[in-house]
């Protein structure tokens, strides 16, 4: 062991659809502990995780939620500069590259509840339904709870 920081050091760039099946990637830019652009992490997030993002520079366009869709690893050689014969080890990490997109989130597109505070009510396959153990409302209609509309920033 040389007691180098092995961890992975990562780096984001969201991807946006740019026409004819071909994307625009966007880095993020993330302030570092040693004031580089790779961002030393234990645990990356892998391809279908949500994570939370923000720049240096303030929110992301689409954020602050992703999706990670893509990684992509660069490990040292051995007989590199960064891994030389006869060391054990690398001096430092792989570079990890992960691609994310704008992303609603591990609860996305949640189906509808029941605007009727009392009443536990959902909508699944199309039509209103109680979950196991919920309490009988009073009688009434059920109709959709509408959110504060949420304006993207
Ligand atoms: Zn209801």
């Amino acid at each position: 062991m040389t007691g180098a920081d092995l961890r992975p050091r990562v780096q984001f760039a969201v991807r946006r659809p740019a026409g004819s099946g071909r994307w625009w990637y966007e880095r993020i830019i993330i302030a570092c502990p040693d004031g580089g652009i790779a961002l030393p992490m234990a645990y990356p997030p892998a391809p279908g995780d949500t994570i939370m993002l923000w720049s240096t520079g303030g929110k992301i366009p689409g954020g602050s939620l992703f999706t990670v869709v893509s990684r992509m690893w660069a490990h040292s050689g051995y007989g590199s500069a960064d891994w030389p014969y006869g060391q054990a080890d690398p001096a430092s990490g792989p570079v990890l590259d992960i691609i994310v997109e704008p992303g609603g989130g591990a609860y996305a597109d949640e189906t509808d509840i029941c605007a009727e505070p009392s009443c536990e009510a959902v909508i699944i396959d199309g039509a209103w339904w109680f979950p196991p153990g919920s309490d009988t409302p009073d009688e009434h209609d059920h109709r959709p709870y509408q959110h504060d509309p949420v304006t993207p920033s």
